[in-house]
């Protein structure tokens, strides 16, 4: 099997955008591929993060991960911060990278603009090596795929570029891995700002499906969804975003057409159309959430997360071992 990797950064309360987007595949993947899964704390705090709100949102991240259906038989599934070498293969990278090229990346202008305007001119330098950080992440493992969304591409981009620059300086040591961007990705929408994604740092709480919102919460937001006054039910993204959103959202749990579902509702309203989503989207995550409740309240988790732990510890202390004695990071071989 091939390895994959792919992470989570737990930044604020799971979306039904990560979960469409990126668990519900994960799960799909994880019989075809060696799956590696990691909780991406270290990211997270390149972001000031208060402790409590950090250390819940992991506990939260890891139960619900488990509850949509990974299988901690079959991945491994760890917190970031467990495996320290991912720290030191960062470091490293940090050494094998420029300025220009790190200066370059997409999320680093957006994110430090905005911490920029937030406080008074002050960017974190952990945001402008997160990229290195990620690439040690993904060559630690020899992952050959990463499935990542098109925000995330650049920085695989970059991964590839590192690991081919140390493989022809220093010899082979780092397999090269590949961005697995899916042809049908889909991308939930903010469900009072169409035309924005779907985000868990985002602040508008109305705007957003969490994981864990009550069947009450998840009807009252889908009322309140932004669509327009035509009241025909027609998929048009471009010129009905809210309509077109509520359909992507019914017809990916649903897993049918847009042709399909927009043929059950001809001749209905928004009234319906809202309804309809509501209830599959209860639907699908009460059981989640069941399991998640179940999950959260033992022991389990926290088991599963450290046995993952020791198994990406001993792959990663291997390869660490050969970039070190690669570089000549040792004092006698
Ligand atoms: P943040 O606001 O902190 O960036 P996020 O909601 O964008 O949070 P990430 O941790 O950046 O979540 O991404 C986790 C995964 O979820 C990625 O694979 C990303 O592509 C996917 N994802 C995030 N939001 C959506 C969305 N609205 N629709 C589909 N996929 C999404
Ligand atoms: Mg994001």
């Amino acid at each position: 099997k091939e390895k994959m990797i792919t992470g989570i950064t737990p930044s604020g309360e799971m979306t039904l955008g990560n979960y469409l987007g990126a668990i519900k595949r994960a799960v799909e993947f994880q019989d075809e591929y060696e799956l590696y899964v990691f909780i991406a704390n270290l990211h997270a705090i390149t972001i000031p993060q208060d402790k409590e709100i950090l250390r819940k949102n992991t506990k939260e991240i890891a139960a619900l991960y488990f509850a949509c259906g990974l299988d901690p038989q079959k991945s491994t599934v760890f917190l970031q911060s467990d495996v320290l070498e991912h720290a030191q293969l960062g470091w490293i990278l940090n050494t094998q990278s420029s300025i220009g090229e790190l200066s370059r990346m997409t999320q680093f202008k957006d994110k430090s603009s905005k911490t920029k305007a937030q406080s008074k001119d002050y960017i974190p330098a952990g945001l402008f090596t997160y990229p290195t950080l990620m690439a040690a992440d993904i060559l630690m493992y020899d992952a050959k795929f990463v499935p990542v969304g098109i925000d995330q591409k650049q920085h695989v981009e970059l991964t590839r570029d590192l690991a081919i620059r140390v493989n022809n300086k220093y010899g082979t040591v780092f397999q090269i891995p590949e961005p697995l961007i899916s042809k049908d990705k889909i991308k939930i929408m903010d469900l009072q700002d169409p035309t924005k994604k779907m985000s868990k740092s985002s602040t508008n709480q109305k705007a957003i499906i969490y994981m864990l919102d009550e069947p009450k919460v998840i009807e009252a937001k889908i009322k309140a969804a932004i669509t327009d006054s035509e009241n025909l039910i027609k998929y048009d993204p471009k010129n009905k975003p809210g309509v077109a959103n509520l359909m992507t959202i019914y017809t990916t749990l649903k897993k049918i057409t847009i042709k399909e579902a927009e043929k059950h509702w001809q001749g209905k309203n928004y009234k319906d159309l809202k309804d309809d989503v509501a209830a599959a989207l209860i639907e699908t995550l009460a059981p989640i959430q069941q399991r998640y409740k179940q999950l959260y309240n033992s022991s389990e988790v926290e088991q599963w997360l450290k046995d993952a732990a020791i198994k990406a510890q001993y792959e990663a202390r291997k390869k660490l071992n050969k970039v070190q004695n690669a570089l000549g990071l040792n004092y006698n071989r």
